[in-house]
């Protein structure tokens, strides 16, 4: 178990700063998420955690050591990636007991790591499988076998799900969450895709452009977004936001589940007329694009109206987002609700 910070971080490769200055807390024994589009810096992050990647300026520190000049291989942090490449001529236990023989752990103990291991990730049946006779997803496991069996401080995973197909990724993620409990060990996780984040982080480290835009729990991340770019970030469709009418710039954001297939009263929330442009039947739940005189909203709902029907839908207060004209989220008072209420039509057809 270990305690992860990056302080002051700087990373240039060349004249090319990617990382300006990155501070980041990682909880010993947190399931913690990088996220965020590609090229933001999660990769880069992770590897100068490693080790596998110098940093320019500023210092990591693993349980409060500083470990910039201790080489990776000392830092006691195991690492599953994307291409994780298996010895193709040594079986499942072989490629799993290789790590071990080089750390020089006597047989015995060899033997009792791998058995749990493989109970871990269910793979006791396929140890005396070469790869080739394996399924990507089972591959897979055998990579994160070989990375748990050293019983590392860290866990470290780059995309390693990313060559799995939609099933079995959401079957691996309730693995590894089950992984993660079991072994009480630090998970650091890096993805582009919001939905791993959110389903397996304890903790979610939003990034853009080389920054930490937000970190929080998942549900904080979803319910208090600090700004537009983590509102849109996380939820499909994409959190709404409006320009009305305004002032100083502000922006009105709210969840397409937010929107009411029917009008809200006065003092509880805006009324916006529109016609309903698509309509997509999800099964439990049905989306909608909203032409409205504000521009397309989408709505997701469990009511159904008809393709083409014309109605006023409206927002509560209370499920609103404000943001200022530099993007980030701001206080909503009485005042706020006001300017609101103005632009958008408060309670009225
Ligand atoms: P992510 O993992 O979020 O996709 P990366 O950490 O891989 O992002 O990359 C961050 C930025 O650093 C990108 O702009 C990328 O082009 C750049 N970068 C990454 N590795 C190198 C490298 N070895 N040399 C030069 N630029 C690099």
């Amino acid at each position: 178990m270990s305690s992860i910070s990056l302080k002051n971080v700087k990373k240039a490769y060349g004249n090319e700063v990617v990382i300006e200055n990155l501070n980041l807390e990682i909880r010993d024994g947190s399931f913690t998420v990088l996220v965020g589009p590609s090229g933001c810096g999660k990769s880069t992050t992770l590897r100068m955690i490693t080790g596998l990647e110098t940093v320019t300026e500023g210092d990591v520190l693993i349980d409060g050591q500083r470990v910039n000049d201790v080489a990776p291989g000392k830092r006691d942090i195991s690492m599953v990636f994307q291409n994780y490449a298996l010895y193709p001529t040594m079986t499942v236990e072989e490629n799993i007991e290789f790590g071990l023989v080089n750390k020089k752990v006597p047989k015995d103990e060899r033997k009792r790591r791998i058995h749990d291991v493989c109970e871990i990730v269910g793979l006791t049946e396929y140890l005396k499988r070469k790869p080739a006779n394996l399924s990507g997803g089972q591959r897979q496991r055998v990579a994160l076998a070989r990375a748990m069996v050293k019983a590392p401080k860290v866990f470290m995973m780059d995309e390693p799900l990313s060559n799995l197909d939609a099933k079995l990724r959401a079957q691996m993620r309730v693995e590894l969450i089950n992984m993660h409990k079991r072994m009480g060990t630090t998970f650091v996780y890096v993805t582009h895709d919001q939905v791993e984040a959110m389903s397996m982080a304890d903790d979610i480290v939003l990034m853009d452009k080389g920054r930490i835009v937000q970190q929080s729990g998942p549900k904080e991340l979803y319910h208090n977004p600090n700004s537009i770019y983590t509102a849109q970030f996380v939820g499909t469709p994409q959190t709404n936001i409006l320009d009305g009418r305004l002032p100083q710039g502000m922006k009105l954001g709210f969840r397409p589940e937010k929107v009411r297939l029917h009008t809200m009263e006065e003092g509880e929330g805006i009324n916006i007329p529109a016609s309903v442009q698509t309509k997509e039947m999800l099964g439990s739940e049905i989306i909608y694009s909203l032409d409205t005189p504000y521009g397309v909203i989408m709505c997701k709902s469990e009511d159904d109206v008809e393709d083409g029907a014309i109605l006023m839908v409206g927002v509560k207060f209370d499920s609103m987002y404000l943001f200022g004209a530099d993007t980030m989220r701001l206080p909503f008072g009485e005042e706020e609700k006001k300017a609101v209420a103005a632009a958008f039509g408060e309670g009225k057809a």
